[in-house]
């Protein structure tokens, strides 16, 4: 039953407020709403599943702050580890324990990681991995898929065409084509065309640089099979598999993508979750490749914020949680109780849900794809339709089609139900 249109009158008037002051009103450009239709919701507060606005509506998060919130917002034991924190100070710019505590547990839990360094984002993480790469190897290519998003450094800021390999062409103005010219791009999904360039460029190759669980164009979840070649051509030719799982760690369970399929990376990047909702990042790796960094090594990276003490204890409280609470098992209850009430109606529909534990993707089309070229575009208007009536329903899901929906452990299984229902009327 549809309720009567919710007032977003606050919301508007933040925006336009917000449009004077910040380019579209916003720090990061999807939250503007432009793939949807309507203003963007300004959000006053947020408790576990719900996200309240600014005018008071309530909204069930499907977005979750595009991935940190596994425990929904504000889990007790992580607001209090960040309460705690904070009294100790906000930063320091010199070491402290939670950073050890947080390493000691992503090492713990993420196959092949020896030693790992903090960031503050996931852009800077995968910047600095592809960095280490190149001065691990002396080469200087990298290869990326496209579709798969690392962040926006200059190097990675490519999604080349399809069917083809590529030498990167930037997405964005501002990107020097020097900048890129050590990147190529190759579609997902093909083992061909890796073959054909390593064979073709293979002493130059540094690394190997995928989303295991590409999640940044829909979910495209790949063959394990292919994952595995990836290992294996990289070993062969002297290059790094570089796992970008800044939205797979600890998401899929504590040992990520690399462990749901069994592959182990060289180098793999975080985000997201090991902050506990506070801004971190994180990359790591073997030993040997690791102490390539400064001050050990020749490889520079650094950060004033790098570490944070308040981020560093969230994190740490966080992951405790996950494990001791064993939150992936419930994930995946949810996950199942969803596509329960929704794989059905989809398909119905014409369309799929593409799951993987708690991340789900509605795909507008009746297969799901594994490479972005097989993404059918018309689907993005028939999602805005989807967002809009969501949002009426008392649902926030994320402002785009290309955009992965995310669980939390705050939800119930009946609000996972009433979602999948909700969203199986709307379809
Ligand atoms: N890598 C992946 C796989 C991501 O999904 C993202 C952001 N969603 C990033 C890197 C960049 O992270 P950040 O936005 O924290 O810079």
């Amino acid at each position: 039953m549809s309720r009567a249109k919710l007032s977003r009158e606050r919301s508007s008037t933040l925006y336009r407020r917000a449009c004077e002051l910040m380019p579209a009103g916003v720090n990061s450009p999807v939250r503007a709403f432009g793939a949807v239709p309507g203003d963007p919701l300004f959000i006053a507060r947020a408790d576990g599943a719900y996200l309240w606005d600014a005018d008071g509506n309530r909204y069930l998060d499907c977005c979750g702050s595009w991935g940190p919130l596994i425990l929904g917002h504000g889990h007790p034991r992580v607001l209090a580890a960040i309460e705690a924190a904070v009294r100790r100070g906000t930063t320091y710019g010199a070491p402290c324990e939670a950073e050890i505590e947080l390493a000691e547990r992503v090492i713990a839990a993420y196959p092949g990681l020896e030693l790992v360094r903090f960031v503050s984002s996931g852009t800077e993480a995968v910047m600095s991995a592809v960095r280490l790469a190149r001065g691990f190897t002396g080469r200087n290519l990298i290869v990326k898929f496209s579709g798969c998003y690392h962040g926006h450094s200059d190097a990675l800021l490519v999604s080349g065409g399809s069917g083809l390999a590529t030498f990167g062409v930037s997405s964005s103005a501002g990107v020097p084509p020097g900048a890129v010219a050590d990147t190529v791009v190759l579609p997902l999904d093909d083992e061909q065309l890796v073959t054909d360039l390593f064979a073709e460029r293979g002493p130059d190759i540094a690394a190997v640089v995928i989303e295991p669980l590409p999640a940044n164009a829909g979910l495209l979840p790949q063959r394990p099979e292919y994952l595995r070649f990836l290992r294996d051509v990289t070993r062969q030719h002297g290059a790094l598999l570089v796992f970008d799982e800044v939205i797979s760690g600890f998401r899929l369970g504590m040992d990520g993508a690399a462990g749901f399929y069994g592959v182990v990376p060289d180098l793999a990047t975080f985000g997201k979750i090991i902050g506990g909702g506070m801004p971190v990042g994180a990359f790591g790796g073997r030993r040997e490749i690791m102490t390539r960094l400064a001050p050990l090594g020749d490889v520079y990276q650094a950060g004033t914020l790098s570490g944070n003490p308040v981020a560093m204890s969230a994190g740490a409280s966080a992951l405790r949680v996950l494990q001791e609470q064993k939150v992936h098992e419930r994930l995946e209850e949810l996950g199942r109780t969803l596509a329960d009430a929704l794989a059905g109606p989809a398909a119905k529909a014409g369309c799929t849900l593409v799951r993987a534990g708690s991340i789900f993707w509605l795909a507008m089309q009746p297969e799901a794809p594994r490479r972005v070229e097989a993404v059918d575009g018309r689907g993005m208007q028939r999602y805005a339709v989807v967002h809009e009536a969501a949002l009426e329903q008392g649902v926030y899901l994320a402002p785009s089609g290309w955009e992965v929906g995310f669980l939390n452990a705050a939800m119930q299984a009946e609000e996972v139900q009433k979602l999948g229902a909700t969203l199986a009327e709307l379809i």
